[in-house]
């Protein structure tokens, strides 16, 4: 299968700053990937970048941090000479959407979720990094929003925005480009890592398996799938990732269906054997993880 090709290996960095962290932003290394006809990826430091770049111009998902926009722009224009149309934001984290406000003010529509609009106007704290994000200019925020699912038709094909109900936030959506026969998924995946799911901001371990449900219902083999953290994969990789999920929350929702707390759950250290392959972002980060699938169940 070609399928090899887009398995990409090399990240240049997953770090989930989200900004709370000061950053070398000159080390970032921005790379950029051509998946398949028109679509490519742009790794750099957050979220991957999905991109279309064809006859219409060019829209992308997510767009990384600030400073990091003259750089990424660059790396876009060796791929098209046409304009960034459209940015689709896969959720308000800024990570994801720290590109906002240069993207908007050069005339680029940032489309996303209603929440994406509504937190990032209001200022959110995300509680497991203790970071609290301040409310942003007009230029940074969605002027195209939407409360289910949208599509933009463009460069020859329909690309499908499904808003997927309090999963890693309660503002993410997930991109289906049926033509070219690929999913960007934002944070529902992050792919060889353990996840972050933003329980203060309406995330469930629950939302994040029905997402990954979502996106495998459309999938096939040929399937190429972009996540929000880690390389780029296929449909047999985020089946791994959804056996990851629902083993661990199983074995976190027996612990504390026994009356166990989440510290006992903690000392315990019960999902040690994963970490082999889903990576922590810092030493506590599995720790976290049980917190989140915890305070996410019944
Ligand atoms: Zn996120």
């Amino acid at each position: 299968m070609m399928l090899k090709k887009f398995l990409i290996t090399a990240v240049a960095t997953t770090a989930l700053s989200m900004g709370a962290v000061a950053q070398d932003w000159e080390k970032v290394e921005i790379k950029t990937e051509s998946l398949r006809g028109n679509m490519h990826v742009l790794f750099g430091a957050g979220g991957n970048i999905g991109i279309s770049a064809g006859e219409d111009g060019v829209f992308i998902i997510d767009d990384q941090y600030a400073p990091l926009t003259d750089r990424i722009k660059a790396a876009i224009a060796k791929i098209s000479d046409k304009k960034v149309r459209y940015a689709i934001n896969t959720h308000f984290h800024g990570d994801h959407t720290g590109g906002n406000e240069n993207m908007g003010s050069g005339g680029t529509v940032i489309v996303a979720h209603d929440n994406v609009r509504q937190r990032m106007a209001a200022g959110v704290f995300v509680k497991a990094f203790n970071m609290k994000m301040e409310p942003q200019p007009k230029a940074a925020l969605p002027s195209v929003t939407f409360n289910d699912e949208m599509s933009l038709h463009l460069n020859g094909e329909e690309a499908r925005i499904i808003h997927i109900k309090n999963a890693h936030t309660d503002s993410d959506s997930i991109i289906h480009f049926k033509g070219s026969n690929l999913i960007h998924m934002g944070d529902l995946f992050f792919n060889e890592l353990l996840p972050f799911i933003d329980v203060s901001n309406g995330g469930s371990i629950d939302g994040v398996i029905a997402g990954v449900d979502r996106a495998l219902h459309v999938a096939n083999d040929e399937t190429i799938i972009i996540p929000g953290h880690g390389p780029v994969t296929d449909k047999a990789g985020l089946m791994e990732y959804r056996s990851m999920l629902a083993e661990t929350r199983a074995i976190v929702a027996g612990m504390k269906a026994k009356g166990m707390s989440l510290e006992d759950i903690q000392a315990a250290k019960p999902i040690e054997a994963y970490k082999e392959k889903w990576k922590s972002f810092n030493p506590t980060w599995s720790d976290q993880y049980l917190g989140f699938i915890f305070s996410s169940i019944e």
